[in-house]
């Protein structure tokens, strides 16, 4: 998708801190972090929200958590406690369309969210 910023991301047209990387995956710290870790997990595949991705059979999906759970590990977050989001839809607050895993961690978080 030529106007998506994270497809842009994905082809090296607009810079990003990239964390770790997969075939299918790319992770990288997001431009205004809500915790000390705030790192964003996308499928470099563009699908515009999870609930598109949850529809992929091929084990996009799967890749994705398994990407989040490795970059918490090497945030060293994993044993503290971590907390992965994906925003789905305007009422959600999702302003990316292209489907993002955040992962937070590094600090206590509330519950409920906000
Ligand atoms: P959403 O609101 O869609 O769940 O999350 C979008 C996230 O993307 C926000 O947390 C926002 O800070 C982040 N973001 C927006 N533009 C950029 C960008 O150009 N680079 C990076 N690294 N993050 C971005
Ligand atoms: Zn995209």
């Amino acid at each position: 998708m030529s106007d998506c910023l994270f497809c842009k991301i994905v082809a090296k047209e607009i810079p990003a801190e990239i964390v770790y990387e997969t075939g299918r995956t790319l992770a990288f710290r997001d431009v205004n972090p809500q915790a000390p870790t705030h790192v964003l997990i996308i499928p470099k595949q563009h699908h515009a929200t999870a609930a598109a991705l949850a529809d992929v059979d091929d084990g996009l999906a799967d890749e994705v958590l398994k990407a989040a759970h490795s970059v918490a590990v090497l945030e060293h977050v994993a044993d503290s406690g971590y907390r992965v989001v994906f925003n789905t839809g305007l009422g959600a607050g999702q302003t990316v369309f292209h489907v993002h895993a955040h992962v937070l961690g590094g600090r206590d978080l509330t519950w409920p969210p906000g």
